[in-house]
């Protein structure tokens, strides 16, 4: 069997029960270029059919045995059948039997008698359409194949109708079926991510008003909530005066492109072992950096490391190891790197690191907006530590050290080239000095690292050794001036140094974590003078304990307290203690739990250095204290104004309201006692009532339990 496009010239069906007629029909048809083959009757023409697949079929109607209206309906079922065109000759000119064989299937008719030249014209032209429709069917297959190939739906809007015929792939691409699509501009909107929507609203219409053709990426939502990005690519039809008919458009899943977009954005930027920035992204960020450094004035600092004898480790144990090992590192880095966002303070909440492998063993980290240059080496320090446990890497323990060069813009240059090139050269000099250190371009940041790095060296000593002294200055009652109590000051009493005052070793303790040994100690010590005090005869007096944020925020608050009362056996009611505003904001639930655990103790508690913090008045309410300390720095400004601060005037009035007593710190002279005490101030503590002071000096300041007379 042939079909058409095999065949060299269309096949035609002759069927009429005369022979003559047939034959006058075959002649005509072949001379005019076709190929034929022949039927007597309906049955017939139907296994004609099934053999030979002609292109065409002429159908007489009155014919004995199956007659052409049975035939022709007959025919419309068999394979092939039912795209063939079917001329129907007929002598029975009747409308009826022509809207009968309409009906059953033919595609035109022709009555008998007729011309033969007409009737082969009208033949040509049915075979014209009917390979037109193929034709064009068979594109439409294929345009259909494309388009789901290349994942393109296309569609066409009308504004005026808001009409949206969407093509079966678009369709497809929604997730929807044809039949479902309520071919509505709003039903392809609702599609549209929510996001997207109103970009893609504008994008569409403006093709209309500015007449610019449409191309954006936007997301679909698919009815199980996923979505994807397609491309939508469109333009106006206009009619002869120029007005918009429709919108004809594409739309592209595109979800690959994006996948390779950012595989491609993925192999350019980032380091392929590490996955971590490369120098190109890198450069790429301190560039930003430096744009946001320079405008907002902040330190930042280019951090250089190269891993110690990584070579070395690299040539003995392969590359295979010595990859795993750049991971372990690399990994180690982040996590190091990352909590260093404590020492710098974000201005814009982002973060305040970049970490990158410049290549081989060479690694870069940028902070920025550091509130001091030598927040860099803390960092540094902490790096340098991360490292010192061994890396376990295929059953395998391996050492590895670091040096590391820092660079700080703005002082050790304001370029991307100039900060590299002294971090490395600064790395180099860590490598001179032995390795597994870091130093600082400049000279004189160098110095001040390693003055606090044998501080702190010191610090650890000290408290092994107890070179501590507690310092007490009074507390005064503002209407009677009596002493009252007293807060316990640490110093530190360096053998070579001299007494050391807190401001200068405090912050390194707080670093070092020693700050939590140094408070418990205080507190023991001042606990025992204290008891010691009223053992000499002396009145009780309450004595207040500064208390870290690490005690406060650590486990073993409660059990020191514990144990220094129980030690010393001083009364719970003499002791306070002391914390900053920051400090019991910092976990308000948590800090609630332990001063209430502290108040059930029957220990006084007091807010330091009130109003410099962030304290919400709400949170305060909670708080179960007893006494606030309004902050020196607005004692001073009582005497720079004609009228006492109001802000001085506002703490006192709410904590009063709270219930709460109110001390005044830093109350140096007459002025401001008597301003304070005005304002219904009830305590102070200053240098107008006393310095800090020695245990022994102090004591002597205290009044004698006056004796009881004999009765
Ligand atoms: P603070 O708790 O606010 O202590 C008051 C500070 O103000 C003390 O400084 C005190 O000497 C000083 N001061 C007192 N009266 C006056 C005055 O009239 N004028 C001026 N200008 N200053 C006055 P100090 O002893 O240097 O302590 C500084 C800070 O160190 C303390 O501030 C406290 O936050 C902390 N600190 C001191 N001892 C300890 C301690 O044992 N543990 C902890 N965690 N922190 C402590
Ligand atoms: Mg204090
Ligand atoms: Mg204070």
């Amino acid at each position: 069997m042939q079909t058409f496009q095999e065949r060299t010239c269309p096949l035609a069906l002759v069927v009429d029960d005369e022979p003559q007629m047939r034959m006058l029909i075959c002649a005509m048809l072949e001379q005019s270029g076709h190929e034929v083959c022949e039927a007597e009757n309906g049955q017939q023409a139907l296994e004609r059919f099934a053999e030979r697949r002609p292109d065409i079929v002429l159908m007489d109607i009155i014919m004995p045995g199956m007659d052409g209206f049975t035939a022709c309906s007959r025919l419309r079922g068999l394979m092939g059948g039912s795209r063939v065109p079917i001329l129907v000759m007929t002598g029975l000119d009747d409308i009826e039997s022509i809207a009968k064989a309409y009906e059953l299937g033919a595609t035109d008719f022709i009555t008998k008698p007729f011309n033969l030249t007409i009737l082969s014209h009208r033949v040509r032209y049915m075979l014209r359409g009917s390979f037109t429709m193929d034709a064009l069917l068979k594109s439409e297959v294929r345009l259909g194949l494309a388009q789901r190939i290349a994942k393109i739906g296309t569609w066409e809007w009308r504004p005026d109708t808001k009409q949206f015929t969407a093509s079966a792939e678009f369709c497809r691409l929604m997730g929807i079926r044809s039949q479902d699509f309520a071919g509505t501009f709003d039903a392809y909107i609702q599609q549209v991510h929510a996001e997207d929507r109103n970009r893609v609203e504008q994008a569409l219409k403006g093709i209309l008003t500015k007449r610019v053709p449409c191309d954006i990426d936007h997301r679909l939502i698919l009815p199980n909530g996923a979505d994807f990005t397609v491309n939508l690519q469109a333009e106006a039809v206009f009619d002869d005066q120029m007005k918009a008919l429709s919108i004809v458009g594409t739309a592209q899943d595109i979800t690959d492109r994006k996948q390779s977009e950012r595989e491609i954005h993925r192999l350019a930027y980032f380091d392929s072992l590490t996955g971590l920035p490369n120098r190109v992204l890198f450069k790429d960020r301190v560039e930003q950096a430096l744009l946001h450094a320079h405008r907002y004035r902040t330190t930042m600092a280019m951090l250089f490391l190269d891993l110690d004898r990584f070579k070395v480790i690299n040539d003995t144990l392969g590359h295979n190891i010595g990859d795993l090992l750049l991971k372990s590192v690399a990994d180690r880095l982040a996590e190091s790197v990352r909590h260093s966002d404590s020492v710098s303070r974000s201005i814009d909440k982002e973060e305040n690191h970049s970490l990158a492998r410049l290549g081989g063993d060479e690694f870069t980290v940028l902070l920025t907006n550091l509130c001091d240059a030598q927040d860099a080496g803390k960092v540094a320090r902490r790096i340098v530590e991360a490292l010192v446990k061994p890396f376990s890497i295929e059953g395998r323990e391996i050492f590895v050290t670091v040096s590391i060069g820092i660079a700080i813009f703005p002082s050790d240059g304001d370029s991307v080239d100039t900060l590299l090139k002294n971090a490395d050269c600064a790395m180099y000099h860590a490598k001179e000095e032995g390795r597994n250190n870091f130093q600082f371009y400049s000279s004189t940041l160098n110095a001040a690292a390693s003055e606090r790095l044998a501080l702190e060296g010191e610090l650890r000593h000290a408290v092994e050794r107890e070179e501590f002294v507690v310092h007490y200055q009074p507390k005064i009652d503002l209407r009677t001036g009596g002493i009252i109590g007293a807060e316990a000051l640490v110093r530190w009493q360096h053998p070579q140094r001299g007494l050391m005052q807190p401001a200068e070793f405090l912050p390194a303790a707080v670093d070092t974590g020693l700050i939590r040994a140094i408070d418990e100690w205080v507190l023991r010590t001042a606990c025992r003078h204290n008891q010691a005090w009223q053992h000499r005869g002396k009145m009780p007096v309450s004595i207040s304990i500064n208390v870290s944020n690490s005690l406060f925020h650590g486990n073993t608050l409660l059990s020191a307290v514990e144990q220094a009362l129980s030690q010393t056996g001083l009364t719970p009611a003499c002791l306070e203690l002391e914390l900053t505003e920051s400090i019991a904001m910092r976990n308000v639930e948590a800090s609630i739990v332990m001063l209430t655990d502290l108040k059930s103790m029957g220990v006084q508690l007091c807010i330091d250095d009130f109003g410099t913090g962030y304290s919400s008045l709400s949170y305060l309410q909670r708080l179960p204290i007893d006494m606030v300390k309004i902050d020196q720095s607005f004692i001073r400004e009582i005497l720079t104004q004609a009228q006492p601060a109001p802000i001085v005037r506002a703490i006192i009035a709410m904590a009063h309201s709270l219930n709460l007593v109110v001390l005044a710190e830093g109350v140096e002279q007459e002025a401001q006692r008597t301003l304070l005490l005005e304002e219904g101030c009830d305590q102070a503590q200053g240098y107008l009532f006393g310095q800090p002071m020695p245990e022994h000096a102090f004591a002597k300041l205290l009044q004698p339990v006056p004796l009881r007379k004999a009765s």
